[in-house]
């Protein structure tokens, strides 16, 4: 086995000083010598790093960094070293499984998909295409979300589309849209080396994109280091390193973020010919930040009101500043609102579309962008605005159908909204793709009521039988990445290209190729009656994305297979302006607010209610960026006596998601094993409790049994990891959103995974668990009826 290093207990690698460029650093790990190399890019997280796959004898036997990628410079992460070995898995699903007599049974991918058809078509003609819906991913690539998007929008018309990128990324894009009118993410990575201060709000960039975190570090190591300042309730890697630490309390971002921006503006630390030049809404900002003084947010927050009056001097004063936010601010009460005060601090300081000044708004998921991008969430191809005809008008050319079956009459329906209506029998179909909504999902018992439902028929496309797949009535095999051919964009608007090395193992087909025969057997024709979809291929399939995204923000037409497989990743916007990418966008300080551009007429950030066309027209901001600001709404369920303490949910550095695929690579389950409650050293004396200890962690939905992690986290608070789920482990109750809430954010409808009261007791005396237990075996843990 060649490795450069022991990802699993060196984390993010030897330093690397940042001089004036970020070095290089291959980073590989191969079990045997390939045969070859294949170009492609890791997507076990949205930092999208390049590597190249290594094939020997047509399995995939490792992967090297690509030092030519301007994403990662050649590093490679834990996941991305480990997590290839899920392809090899022995439990893939390799054909086709159809429910017979209440067992799911293996069946020809005709029996399968005549079966879908038969019961779409029925669905349709008895309750219209409105009873059709479809949850996706934000792991799958271009090719397959596009396919997706024309067959729900131009083929079915149904409203009824969203992905899983609404719990991970839908307020990255809500609050994109609210200040800069579209989609599209100002900054670069490139940032992270030429700014004088790193602003991380809710993100835990050191786990959850340690690429990303060996270029800061790197940055930490050089000559003028960044100051850090860093938002986050828990004591995490990333926290360690910075120069402030605020903690606030669960659900009180807003505080904090308002405290911050009246901090600036009393101090005159703000770029007032910029403010008057390209922005609309200064005053209003003002007013409402005025009452936010750092005594006034310690009482709500709990944060120190000298640190963050610390915080807000280095944010007043810093001559460039990159900003991130994640699921702390997201996944949070308020999050858009939440969201937006970051993207204004940058617009009252003029701190944007320049060197070392960008904003970040991840992305959870590795391909979460194109989802968006696509249309296959609850937006429409390409940034389009669902209340503007001439956009309507623009997808109807493309796919030449009529402008009606394009469903606009409303927004596209979004994910808690599609659950709901399952719920309530209005969605009699739902096709679940590249997603465990059985673990992912807030309040579990609801959603396995939902899936067990006989009245709902449902699909669901994976490469594995996962905790959703038992409930399916149809369960279709996908490829994994590296055994299709695709594209996807990170979270700094570079697209990379990832070549099929592998085929596919036993019948399992690339989800684009579904889709597509999905659409021949329903029949969809154009207004000429051709067929609706005419590609067959995945680069005919890229080609007419690009012409879809012609002239919008996210503009793909100077790409091309063959360019993007010449060496490293190309930032969109490409085209004949910017043949090679962009770094920045909004150089100019012009928004795509124009009225006849924007994606959104936008929103009341407390209530989400949509502003209509003639509102937008009369604030008329003309290419101007909305400076946007927000009361203050306390969260919907906090601690009280029955329930006293605030239970919070977040991600490890090992795991991707439901452990779907790095929950199958031995040694990123060897090192995080299992689910564990976090407490604090005070609530651990309180309750009696030691390291290891089973707790019953007990919310008004549901329970389950953890050991305890004791440390590192704000008395009252508690975290619980929410990757575990039931298919090693079927026995105990695990699942950290057993606990949470159904309840979402009013602009970008992204549930509230991060604030729930709970209550606590010890059941069991006992050891945590330790690095070197071994995982339970896959094969004799799966629940499956087969
Ligand atoms: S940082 Fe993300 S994209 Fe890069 S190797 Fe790690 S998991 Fe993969």
């Amino acid at each position: 086995m060649k490795q450069t290093r022991d990802s699993i207990k060196d984390i993010w690698g030897e330093r690397t000083p940042y001089k004036g460029e970020w070095p290089e650093r291959i980073d590989e790990r191969v079990i045997e010598e390939p045969d070859h190399w294949v170009q492609s890019a890791c997507v076990l997280c949205s930092t999208g790093c390049g590597l190249d796959i290594g094939v020997k004898d047509g399995q995939i036997i490792g992967v090297r960094g690509r030092g030519v990628d301007i994403s990662n410079h050649g590093r490679l992460g834990p996941k991305g070293l480990h997590g290839w070995i899920a392809n090899n898995s022995a439990d893939r699903l390799k054909k086709p499984l159809v429910r017979k007599h209440g067992k799911l049974q293996e069946a020809s991918w005709d029996e399968a998909m005549n079966l879908i058809v038969e019961q779409s078509k029925k669905i349709i003609e008895r309750h219209t295409s409105l009873a059709m819906g479809f949850y996706t991913s934000g792991q799958l690539f271009i090719e397959d979300y596009y396919t997706l998007s024309v067959i729900g929008k131009a083929g079915l018309g149904t409203p009824h589309m969203d992905g899983n990128t609404r719990l991970c990324t839908a307020t990255a894009a809500a609050a994109l849209k609210v200040s800069f009118g579209t989609d599209g993410q100002p900054g670069s990575y490139r940032d992270i080396d030429e700014t004088d201060t790193i602003f991380l709000v809710g993100h835990n960039v050191a786990s959850q994109q340690t690429v990303l975190w060996m270029r800061m570090l790197d940055r930490l190591a050089g000559p003028n280091p960044p100051t850090i300042i860093v938002i986050d309730p828990r004591r995490t890697y990333t926290a360690e390193k910075a120069t402030v630490h605020l903690a606030p309390l669960p659900g009180t971002n807003i505080p904090v973020l308002n405290g911050l921006l009246h901090l600036i503006i009393s101090a005159g630390n703000i770029d007032s010919d910029y403010i008057e030049k390209n922005t609309v809404g200064f005053n209003e900002l003002k007013q409402a930040a005025a009452e936010w003084t750092p005594e006034k947010v310690e009482e709500v927050s709990r944060v120190p009101a000298d640190d963050l009056r610390k915080a807000g001097e280095i944010l007043g004063k810093t001559p460039t500043l990159l900003s991130t936010a994640l699921q702390g601010v997201y996944q949070s009460m308020q999050g858009t609102a939440a969201a937006v005060q970051i993207n204004n601090i940058h617009l009252i300081r003029g701190l944007i579309g320049k060197k070392g000044c960008g904003i970040l708004q991840m992305n959870g998921q590795p391909t979460s962008q194109n989802t968006r991008e696509c249309g296959a969430d609850g937006d429409l191809p390409g940034f389009r605005n669902y209340g503007n005809q001439e956009h309507i008008n623009q997808l109807a050319g493309l796919w030449n159908v009529d402008p009606v079956i394009i469903p606009h009459w409303a927004p596209p329906t979004h994910a808690m909204q599609i659950w709901r209506y399952a719920e309530q029998g209005l969605i009699k179909f739902l096709w679940i793709s590249g997603t465990n909504p059985a673990v992912s999902m807030p309040d579990l018992e609801r959603i396995r009521k939902i899936l067990k439902n006989e009245d709902l028929f449902i699909v669901v496309q994976d490469a594995f039988l996962n905790e959703t797949g038992i409930y399916a009535d149809v369960v279709l095999p996908a490829a994994l990445w590296g055994e299709k051919t695709g594209t996807f964009t990170n979270v700094d608007r570079t697209v990379h290209i990832s070549h099929k090395a592998v085929s596919p193992p036993g019948e399992a087909k690339p989800d684009y190729e579904i889709f597509l025969d999905y659409a021949n057997r329903m029949g969809f024709k154009d207004k000429n009656g051709n067929p609706l979809i005419k590609w067959k291929t995945a680069e005919e399939i890229f080609e007419a994305w690009k012409e879809c995204s012609r002239g919008r923000p996210c503009d793909y037409t100077g790409m091309s297979y063959a360019k993007l497989s010449e060496g490293s990743g190309i930032q969109w916007p490409c085209n004949e302006q910017f043949p090679d990418g962009a770094v920045h966008i909004y150089t100019d300080g012009k928004f795509n607010t124009d009225i006849d551009y924007c994606e959104t007429y936008g929103h009341d950030l407390i209530t989400g209610a949509a502003h209509t066309q003639e509102e937008y027209k009369a604030l008329n901001p003309k290419g101007k960026a909305f400076l946007k600001s927000a009361e203050y709404v306390p969260p919907y369920e906090m601690p009280d006596d029955d329930y006293p303490l605030w239970l919070t949910t977040g991600r490890l550095v090992y795991h991707f998601h439901t452990r779907t695929k790095t929950g199958r690579s031995k040694a990123l389950n060897d090192a995080a094993p299992d689910s564990y409650i976090q407490i604090s050293e005070e609530d651990a004396a309180i309750y009696g409790i030691a390291e290891g200890d089973m707790i019953e962690v007990r919310s008004r939905r549901g329970k389950v049994v953890e050991p305890a992690k004791i440390g590192d986290i704000k008395k009252g608070v508690v975290f619980i990891p929410f990757h575990y789920g039931y298919w090693d482990d079927p026995e105990r109750s695990r699942a950290a959103n057993e606990l949470t809430i159904t309840e979402w954010d009013a602009v970008s409808k992204q549930p509230h995974f991060k604030y729930s009261a709970v209550k606590i007791t010890k059941v069991k005396e006992g050891r945590f668990y330790e690095i070197e237990e071994v995982p339970k075996t896959i094969e004799n843990k799966i629940p499956v009826e087969v």
